[in-house]
């Protein structure tokens, strides 16, 4: 297969692709987050001779995903691409937040080169792990000449940020590709196309910029049967005294919202808070906008919504 000259970056961020557990056959009671990429790229001999460089940005259960990580790790991913010797760069995850990782990348880089992201589901020393194969997928797809875009890379599909979402909480193939599913495969080392690479859509990463501290707040709130006004109503007086920014609603069905919150979200927009409806519906995206809806936020989860808030306030702020 064709291949790229430049190097491979590879930065790892922890996740169970990089966890232990105490017992061989536990898959379920590891602790991620604990071998660094070196250790990871010993699982991969195929790997030996490839010219990679590899980082590690941070160390962590992908749950605990942060914004000061997020900030150090788009600036490092955008500090290698600008190197014209890099020719694409990985990076290990945890599945947990895995897309929103992605869509803030998305958001933020334009990359013309692959930016791929990958993890697996059982931890390394599990008896059937499946890191050491998305991490040489995840490798081999960032050497291909003519990728591009911010990618993930897991059991054997290509996924865009846009529409890759964690589905399934514990099988091996968890992820999926939404309604438009995978832009591409890799099926022993052969890439198979599917459809165009994404572009990214270039905020720049300045809008990253300053002390996470003080970044704007964007909270989600589920919509349920049963949901309590006033429960609601101090939830929301509470946040904004904090300086609430945007709050991501995560409606049910096609993001039909409970008339509670149809309610509190006026007031909301009136103070200043932008807001999006989701669905909690683990496939397709919110279709139509009814008169009167609030903006639905399409084929994003209340994740992905959430940093597409936090974002467009970043770039208010930034304006
Ligand atoms: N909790 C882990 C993480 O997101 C799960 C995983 O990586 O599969 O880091």
């Amino acid at each position: 297969m064709q291949k790229n000259s430049g190097r491979i970056v590879i930065l790892g961020t922890g996740g169970t692709i990089a966890g232990k557990a105490a017992q061989a056959g536990d898959n379920v009671g590891y602790t991620a987050g604990q071998l660094t990429v070196a250790d990871l790229l010993t699982s991969v001999p195929a790997l030996k001779d490839w010219p990679l460089q590899l980082e590690q940005v941070a160390q962590l259960d992908s749950k605990d995903m942060s914004h000061a990580v997020w900030q150090q790790l788009a600036q490092r991913v955008q500090a290698h691409l600008d190197d014209p010797e890099v020719a694409g760069v990985v990076i290990t995850h945890g599945t947990d937040t895995l897309e929103e990782t992605a869509w803030l990348l998305h958001r933020v880089l334009m990359p013309t080169k692959p930016v791929v992201l990958t993890a697996a589901m059982r931890p390394a020393t599990s008896l059937q792990p499946d890191g050491p194969q998305n991490l040489l997928d995840a490798v081999t797809l960032a050497a291909q000449p003519g990728v591009q875009g911010v990618l993930a890379m897991l059991a054997g599909a290509v996924y865009d940020a846009a529409g890759v979402r964690k589905w399934h909480p514990y099988r091996i193939d968890a992820f999926s590709g939404g309604d438009d599913g995978p832009v591409a495969r890799l099926v022993e080392g052969q890439l198979l196309p599917l459809r165009p690479w994404p572009t990214g859509m270039a905020l720049g990463v300045d809008v990253l910029q300053g002390d996470v501290a003080h970044w704007p707040k964007v909270a989600v709130v589920t919509s349920h049967a049963g949901l309590d006004a006033e429960l609601l109503q101090a939830q929301l007086a509470a946040w904004q005294a904090l300086g609430l920014a945007g709050v991501v609603f995560e409606g049910t069905g096609n993001g039909t919202l409970h008339v509670a919150i149809e309610n509190a979200a006026a007031a909301l927009k009136a103070a200043g808070c932008e807001v999006l409806r989701t669905s909690r519906c683990q496939g397709g995206s919110v279709v139509g906008a009814p008169a009167g809806a609030l903006p639905s936020a399409g084929e994003l989860g209340p994740g992905k919504a959430r940093v597409e808030l936090l974002l467009r306030a970043l770039k208010r702020r930034s304006a």
